[in-house]
């Protein structure tokens, strides 16, 4: 897809850090500058997130996902990793390319990775009720 970025950083059209890489996926640098190490993951082969993604690209994405999360922390002098993901504009997906973003933690590092939600307004046995498979 010429118009999609993440496409044109998987086929090189666009540069960027690349961290890993194998046939299916690539780990690269996010531009954000958010926070130190912010990687994300993503397949080579386009779909828009975890929704439509089929089953063989998302194990590729989370083994990728596994091994530079395994590489940070024995490797590279952290402790664990956030994993965050947007699937849906709704969700606050904001390049239409599957995506997880790795944010590396060293101990005490103060970083707030975790989102500050405003409270439940529905009744828990209510939304179960809705939500069981
Ligand atoms: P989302 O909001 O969809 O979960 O995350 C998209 C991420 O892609 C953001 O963290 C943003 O900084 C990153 N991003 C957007 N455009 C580029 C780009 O051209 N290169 C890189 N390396 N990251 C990008
Ligand atoms: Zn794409």
């Amino acid at each position: 897809m010429d118009n999609c970025i993440f496409c044109r950083i998987a086929s090189g059209k666009v540069q960027s850090l690349k961290v890993y890489e194998n046939e299916k996926t690539l780990a690269f640098m996010d531009i954000a500058k958010d926070v130190d190490g912010h990687i994300l993951v993503i397949p080579k082969k386009h779909c828009k997130n975890i929704l439509d993604c089929d089953s063989e690209t998302l194990s590729a994405v989370m083994q990728t996902v596994k091994a530079v999360s395994n590489h940070l922390t024995e490797h590279c002098g952290y402790d664990g990793v956030n994993l965050l993901n947007a699937s849906d504009e709704s969700a606050g997906q904001s390049v239409s390319h599957f995506h997880i973003h790795i944010i590396p933690r060293k101990n005490d590092d103060g970083i707030d990775a975790w989102p500050r939600f405003e409270g439940a307004k529905e009744d828990i046995q209510t939304v179960f009720e809705k939500v069981k498979m």
